[in-house]
């Protein structure tokens, strides 16, 4: 029988993200770690790699695919209460001890992370989405920066057939692969995981390529969330947390920015797990650093107002959510506040799609 290895060298084509070096090397630009990668070797995600001079790159499977509400992406102002068709790879270029995709995104790494991938194409994978009435395509599961070429044959045909087109990534970008996606890419979550190098080095990165996609991201005009997940004790002192929400709010103070709640996972099993005082804390900082829109995420029904939007203009409640469940929708056609009128930043559904706040989402409900 073939083993995990083999069958995903069988699945690969030749890249388009990368540069050819001297002496048959190439460097990959997929993500920040820019591998140099001599002839036979592997890239550090261990997903591409060098073949006789030429970049090797995931092509034809995926690891998964299914609905999911895009709530649980988490996208907060797009398009509350749609399905969001999510498909990942196999691999990831961080090797976050506290993963919790981590038995897609370790599987070349960790003989205990066991995933079979399946034969796919990008004509299936939206004809999928769109029967299950989706209304928007998400490449995550494993880390998509590391297979653009694929996501991004995916997206032609998404977008083709008027859907939305994201990435839930960790942000590990370069400009070159930034360049690639920018006329596919729709919508991006990014994970920013820390404002320490020292703590992203544990992880496998660095902080500046980090923050240099989600400024890029913003600039590019594609739709911004981003999510901190709050290790005790890793990742949120007062001044950690302060320093990256001030770096969010100095982009943009509209960009949403969610506070997750950490459990025990993977091999980070030391941290006690988040409890609703810490998200409240985080969630305080956010404000106070000028972010408009903080959201606490994972603990659904014990954060209070923090799992809704609210108007930034006069306070009104404009979508109420219980977990991933849209409770109520009050914004108009054209995304404004139905008080006061002021717009609410994100890709509502357009003038004639409105959503009914009697009929809120739930995962068994399914608009006809
Ligand atoms: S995607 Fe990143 S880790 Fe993988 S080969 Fe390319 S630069 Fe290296």
């Amino acid at each position: 029988m073939a083993t995990l290895d083999e069958v995903l060298r069988a699945n690969t084509r030749e890249g388009e993200l990368y540069e050819k070096l001297d002496g048959k090397r190439v460097r990959c630009l997929a993500c920040g770690h820019r591998c140099p990668i001599p002839d036979g070797a592997l890239g550090v995600c261990k997903v591409r790699f060098n073949d006789g001079g030429a970049l090797k790159v995931p092509w034809g499977y995926v690891a998964g695919a299914q609905c999911d509400p895009i709530e649980k992406k988490p996208f907060f102002h797009v398009r509350p209460g749609a399905m969001a068709f999510s498909f990942g790879m196999l691999g990831c270029d961080l090797h976050c001890s506290y993963c919790q995709n981590w038995v897609t995104s370790q599987a070349l790494r960790d003989s205990e992370a066991v995933s079979s991938p399946m034969r796919a194409t990008p004509e299936r994978l939206i004809r999928m989405a769109v029967d299950q009435h989706a209304e928007a395509v998400v490449s995550t599961y494993n880390e998509p920066l590391i297979t653009s070429e694929w996501a991004v044959a995916i997206f032609k045909e998404a977008r083709a057939a008027g859907l939305l087109t994201a990435y839930v990534s960790n942000g590990n970008g370069t400009p070159e692969v930034l360049e690639y996606l920018r006329p596919w890419l729709d919508l991006c979550k990014v994970d920013l995981k820390s404002f320490d190098d020292r703590h992203y080095r544990k992880l496998g990165g660095r902080l500046q390529p980090i923050l240099d996609t989600i400024r890029s991201l913003h600039d590019m005009g594609v739709w911004v969330e981003i999510v901190t997940l709050l290790v005790p004790g890793f990742n949120d002192s007062e001044e950690e947390l302060t320093r990256l929400a001030e770096f969010i709010a100095a982009i943009s103070p509209e960009m949403p920015w969610h506070v997750t709640a950490f459990h025990r996972d993977y091999r980070m099993v030391d941290p006690r797990d988040t409890a609703v005082a810490d998200l409240l804390r985080a969630a305080g900082i956010g404000r106070r650093s000028g972010l408009r829109y903080v959201y606490a995420g994972n603990l659904p029904g014990m954060v209070g107002e923090l799992e809704n939007t609210k108007c930034a203009g006069c306070g009104e409640t404009v979508v109420e959510r219980l977990g991933y469940r849209i409770l109520k929708y009050r914004l108009d056609g054209e995304g404004r506040c139905p008080a006061c009128a002021a717009p609410i930043p994100g890709r509502w559904p357009g003038s004639g799609r409105p959503r009914i706040s009697s009929h809120p989402f739930s995962p068994r409900y399914q608009r006809a």
